[in-house]
């Protein structure tokens, strides 16, 4: 459904790039540590866990579990006014590091925390991918 206000749209750093190229292709990719074999999230130029500057950027899951959300009943910004009320999750992947992302899919009023979700791609009325999550089966 065409928006009147388009959605903001998120703005790759140097460092977040190649997340979001990875995103446009459906793919989701984190940054893992060449020394420890950590996976983090946001993007940075060194291992969170040992502090090691070797990493590359690896597909993973997509799979994890809703850590917590909130529902959005109020307007903040008038391009998300046909998605009100819609949920905003912390979304904890298999990998370990957290998301914050919407669950797409399913009534606001069936989320709770801890219940399976995958990513699921979608432009969103954004004009480019985004990564959001839908409730999955174990
Ligand atoms: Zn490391």
């Amino acid at each position: 459904m065409a928006h009147l206000v388009p959605k903001p749209v998120p703005r790759a750093s140097a460092e977040s790039r190649p997340f979001w190229d990875g995103v446009q292709e459906r793919k989701l990719l984190l940054q893992h540590c060449r020394s420890c074999g950590n996976y983090w999230f946001p993007p940075s130029a060194l291992c969170r866990h040992c502090l090691s500057p070797q990493s590359d950027w690896r597909e993973v899951s997509g799979r994890g579990r809703i850590y917590s959300f909130v529902v959005y009943h109020r307007l903040y910004h008038p391009a998300f006014e046909q998605d009100l009320p819609y949920v905003v999750a912390i979304v904890a992947l298999q990998e370990g590091p957290r998301l914050l992302s919407n669950i797409a899919g399913t009534p606001w009023q069936e989320i709770r925390c801890d219940l399976p979700v995958r990513v699921a791609f979608g432009d969103d009325g954004r004009g480019m991918m985004v990564p959001q999550f839908s409730i999955c089966d174990e």
